[in-house]
């Protein structure tokens, strides 16, 4: 997956396996590409890195782009082509 580095930022929070759904305070991200805050290098590959609306907690989650309708490669295909961003673009009027 070619990623503009422009959307490249540093690894910070924690590995989440629950990709959606906050890991301090359970509050599932909807959709789920409008919470990141940019892509990754991580460990296990590149991560989309998201912020809770609500406790402001930062995790990431892997891509998995084996699959095209695979959810992770959605929520990063959604973020880097399509995505309107709640952190980047709050007024939702500008494409990323
Ligand atoms: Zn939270």
């Amino acid at each position: 997956m070619k990623i503009d580095s422009k959307h490249k930022i540093s690894l910070t929070g924690e590995y989440n396996a629950g990709v959606s759904d906050c890991p301090e305070c359970g509050y599932s991200t909807s959709p789920t590409s409008a919470y990141a805050l940019g892509v990754a290098d991580a460990p296990n590959g590149t991560v989309l890195i998201i912020q809770c609306p609500e406790c402001f907690t930062k995790w990431y989650f892997h891509c998995r782009d084996t699959e095209f309708y695979d959810g992770h490669y959605h929520y990063f295909v959604t973020f880097l082509e399509y995505g309107i961003n709640h952190w980047l673009n709050p007024n939702m009027t500008e494409k990323l």
